[in-house]
């Protein structure tokens, strides 16, 4: 049986990259809320022009919305065994919606995993963050350095330019940073330090403290 769990973290954090990888190792999916709504934005779909400006502009899609998005995908089949939650929620009326919404079904979050990491090592991380536009791989060109074959083809996301990261940074200290005492309340909350350590050990790190 594999856990629910949500993933907390400034961006560049390191949440996707763990969550990848618990996801594949756990055998349940990652959902990436982000991920969600930048494939829209490349298919153009209704959505996709929907979320454009609060994307490019690294303000936060509206509560209502994203959760529509979230508790959808929360209902299809692959998630009856567990899941990892990225990027969601950001808000405490987006968790509080996400408690109603799982308690609806006898349901809850069961690990709340926060990787910690200063706002001093966050944007170098953001700058040297870079993607596979084929895979959707993503690598930073210091702490987790792609092939050299494919470093040609990397591209950098439109919000990890610095004009918008420091508005990211001003929104996940505002708005996100307070899910983390919610989640503490809750006694769901794991904190793990995410600085001074490659991918690897944090993953380890990860898997010390999540429940058996
Ligand atoms: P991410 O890939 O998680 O950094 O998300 C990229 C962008 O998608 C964010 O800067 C927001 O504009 C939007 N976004 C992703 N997740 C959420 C969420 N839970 N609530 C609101 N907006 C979100």
């Amino acid at each position: 049986m594999g856990l629910r769990i949500v993933m907390l973290g400034a961006p560049g954090a390191g949440k996707g990259t763990q969550a990848v990888r618990m996801a594949q190792e756990m055998g349940i999916p990652h959902i990436s809320t982000g991920d969600i709504f930048r494939k829209n934005l490349r298919e153009g779909t209704p959505l996709g022009t929907q979320v454009q400006g609060y994307l490019n502009s690294g303000a936060l899609v509206p509560d209502q919305l994203t959760c529509d998005i979230v508790a959808d995908r929360l209902q299809q089949a692959d998630c009856a065994n567990g899941y990892i939650l990225d990027g969601f929620p950001r808000s405490l009326p987006q968790a509080e919606m996400l408690t109603r919404f799982l308690a609806g079904r006898g349901e809850k979050i069961e690990a709340a995993v926060n990787i910690d990491v200063p706002d001093e090592e966050i944007v170098g991380r953001l700058s040297a963050r870079r993607s596979d536009p084929d895979t959707g791989a993503v690598y930073n060109l210091k702490f987790n350095p792609p092939p050299p074959e494919i470093a040609d083809k990397l591209i950098q996301r439109e919000d990890d330019k610095p004009e918008t990261v420091q508005a990211r940074l001003k929104t996940y200290h505002e708005t996100t940073e307070p899910i983390i005492a919610y989640y503490g309340e809750q006694g769901v909350l794991l904190n793990v330090p995410g600085s001074n350590a490659g991918p690897d050990e944090i993953y380890r790190r990860i898997l010390d403290v999540l429940p058996a």
